[in-house]
């Protein structure tokens, strides 16, 4: 990749295998008629480390090596895949990781079992608390504070990473995935008029929105809620973005900075998805060989295709889905879908 010499990146660890394939869905696309789609395979960043959060978790660590740090704190539900790339990343550097999890319930009583990601963080040997969810909401600032004393008084250095590595750091990770999408862009000769992708914490879709204005890149992004409110995520995005601004000393944001979330298809909630995602995830797997899961992917992906069949995207020729990974969480969900 070239270098941008307009951008001014902090130390970053190249631990992702990059770039990332940019691959057209052709049998999928001529079901609708609507844009040639496109994904971007961020589900190939590695092995088990798959997904978005290397992006993020390459300046991230970055940061904490270069403070000194020799413990990794962060948190997120229990099938957290960015839990599950820290444990695995932290395991690769020699890192000591404490996981702080917040139990979900998939309701009727069912909760999900030792699978997936969980299985993965415990066989890269992180520490891991698990709290029920009110408990783990009302007291997670208390959680990483006492967490992290615990650590500073057996004399290791924490370094406290927020929820999908979502703040100023993290965000680099998805400035810099635009300018390797752009050189994609060239070599298939295309000039996608939208960039759609789950958002969870805030930090991808504040690194591509953030991304697209800094490069100028003439893409709209399109965030696609799994969880909270698109107020919610205007609010999270321009928060991580002002953060950034801090840490970074950046005195002024690019005039063409734009944020948009759709929150038309959370469903029933985070971690949940009702039928009509199953459908598009058996669907897609069937027709394209592509993965998704029901927490992030297959939830945005499943949205983006009724937004096609809206015909939201009729302008455009071409669209980039970016797939951000996920795939251990479908195994945790694997009663979901009957065959
Ligand atoms: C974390 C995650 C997302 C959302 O990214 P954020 O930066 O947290 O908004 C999307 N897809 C997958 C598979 C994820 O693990």
């Amino acid at each position: 990749m070239i270098a941008d010499p307009n951008i001014d990146y902090p130390e970053r660890l190249a631990l992702a295998l990059l770039p990332t394939p940019l691959q057209p869905l052709d049998r999928l696309s001529a079901q609708f008629s609507g844009p040639r789609i496109w994904v971007k395979r961020d589900d190939l960043t590695d092995c088990a480390l798959s997904g978005n959060k290397i992006r993020k978790l390459e300046f991230t660590l970055a940061r904490a090596l270069a403070q000194g740090s020799d413990t990794l704190i962060t948190c997120g539900g229990v099938q957290s895949n960015h839990c599950r790339a820290t444990a695995i990343l932290g395991a690769r550097l020699g890192l000591k990781v404490h996981l702080l999890l917040r139990d979900e319930e998939l309701g009727d009583g069912q909760s999900i079992g030792l699978d997936g990601n969980l299985f993965l963080d415990y066989l890269a040997g992180a520490e891991i608390s698990i709290y029920p969810k009110a408990e783990f909401q009302a007291r997670q600032s208390e959680l990483f504070e006492h967490w992290s004393q615990h650590y500073v008084s057996q004399g290791d250095k924490p370094y406290l990473i927020p929820t999908g590595a979502s703040d100023g750091t993290g965000i680099w990770g998805y400035i810099r995935c635009v300018q390797e999408l752009m050189g994609d862009f060239k070599q298939a000769d295309i000039r996608p008029a939208h960039i759609i992708h789950a958002t969870g914490s805030g930090g991808t879709q504040a690194g591509l929105s953030l991304g697209c204005a800094l490069h100028q890149l003439d893409a709209q992004v399109l965030g696609i809620a799994v969880c909270d409110s698109a107020a919610y995520f205007q609010r999270k995005v321009m928060a991580d973005i002002s953060d950034w601004q801090s840490r970074y000393e950046i005195p002024a944001l690019p005039a063409s900075l734009s944020v948009q979330v759709n929150d038309d298809f959370i469903g029933p909630g985070y971690s949940k998805a009702g039928p009509e995602v199953f459908a598009t995830i058996k669907k897609v797997a069937a027709l394209e060989g592509l993965l998704l899961d029901p927490v992030y992917t297959g939830k945005a992906f499943h949205g983006m295709l009724t937004l096609i069949e809206q015909g939201y995207f009729a302008e455009a020729n071409d669209i980039v889905f970016i797939h951000t990974g996920g795939l251990f969480g479908l195994f945790a969900q694997r009663e979901q879908l009957s065959f």
